[in-house]
């Protein structure tokens, strides 16, 4: 199973499009379209009974036709740092997490702080990464592109109605639901909809090659962020099994495809796990990747997951890490960390939750 059918599907997969073409088969003119969306995007309606300068007729089909709320907020938490974890649950009763992240700027209040939304692809991940709490119970399904722009909007209601970048690196490997993925993100992209810049769209994968091609030849130009977590053949291949089908010479030269297309710095996604990649070669080799792609280094001091029995690094062995990268003039940064006391590792909350809960679909 790939997808899932609802019942009705959710308006946030609407493109000007597609709904004029309904709206043709209807007898309506085409410009409801322009006004539907603009109440949908620019005015935040919540349902077709707020549209006020469309007929009520209209509305009412709207109504019967689209989902507006296929996805229902069912918890937040809110770590001490800013950072909150979203859980979504979908039309059967699958959930997913959504993390918007609060980073204040240097100088000025939290009233100007950017705000990150991080959302998620699929429920669950086929992908086994050893480290990763989403790829623990499996992979259940995709999600449509509606359901994907669904979170973004449940996020933005929650974060206060703006947002500054959106990053694909939650529950699920994004290549892997492509053509949702693609969908969602040209919705989010278009200034009739979200209109947020292609340079402010992140989209993380742990290695699928020709999908990694296949954006690279996508006009729309999001960032790319490539989670390596090991530096050589022999370390991604004991905690990504990923590796096999794309090892790092097949992946390497697929990232610098793609960061020649776009000439855009490239980002490596690098889990700090001890004993396993946080040695001194490892840093050595993860340099030379780097400098040969140009490319810069999110270190993330790995989070302990239950049931799985990685550890994190001490912050001084981090640090010896990040400084092993300067000293050969690589671009890095080792990141603070971020909502350790909200199971912000992807994944867990979703898992703990989902232990609590009866799978039921929401009303
Ligand atoms: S890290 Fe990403 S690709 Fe790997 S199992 Fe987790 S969600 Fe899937």
């Amino acid at each position: 199973m790939t997808g899932f059918a609802p019942a009705k599907p959710p308006v946030f997969g609407e493109t000007p499009g597609t709904l004029a073409a309904r709206l043709s088969a209807l007898g309506a003119p085409a410009f409801r379209a322009g006004q539907i969306l603009d109440w949908i995007y620019k005015r935040r309606a919540c349902s077709p009974d707020a549209m006020s300068n469309l007929p009520g007729a209209l509305r009412e089909w709207l109504g019967e036709a689209f989902d507006f709320a296929p996805n229902e907020p069912l918890l937040q938490k809110q770590s001490s740092d800013v950072t909150r974890k979203i859980l979504q649950r979908l039309r059967d009763g699958s959930l997913v997490e959504t993390v918007v992240i609060n980073a204040p700027q240097e100088g000025v209040g939290v009233e100007h702080s950017r705000q990150t939304v991080c959302v998620s692809t699929q429920v669950g991940c086929a992908y086994g990464c050893r480290f990763c709490a989403s790829g623990l119970a499996g992979w259940k399904r995709n999600l449509s592109a509606g359901e994907i722009v669904a979170q973004l909007m449940v996020a933005a209601r929650v974060a206060g109605g703006v947002f500054d970048n959106v990053v694909v690196m939650g529950m699920g490997e994004p290549l892997a639901n492509y053509d949702n993925l693609l969908a969602a993100l040209r919705i989010v992209n278009a200034p009739w909809a979200l209109g947020l810049g292609a340079r402010r769209i992140t989209v993380s994968t742990s290695g699928v090659v020709p999908k990694i091609l296949a954006l690279a030849e996508e006009p729309l130009g999001v960032r790319l962020a490539v989670s390596l977590h090991g530096a050589t053949n022999e370390v991604r291949d004991r905690i990504m099994p990923v590796n096999r089908r794309f090892p790092l010479e097949k992946l390497l030269p697929a990232c610098a495809t793609f960061a020649s297309r776009h000439g855009r710095m490239l980002t490596l996604e690098f889990i700090l796990i001890a004993e396993i990649n946080d040695s001194l070669e490892q840093a050595r080799a993860l340099a030379d990747i780097a400098r040969k792609l140009h490319a810069h280094v999110n270190l993330i001091p790995c989070n302990a997951v239950e049931g799985l029995p990685w550890q994190r690094p001490s912050l001084t062995r981090q640090q010896h890490f990040l400084r092993a990268l300067k000293a050969r003039s690589v671009s890095a940064t080792l990141r603070r960390e971020k909502g350790a006391d909200i199971d912000a590792a992807c994944g867990q909350l979703r898992l703990r939750t989902e232990k609590l809960l009866p799978n039921q679909q929401h009303a």
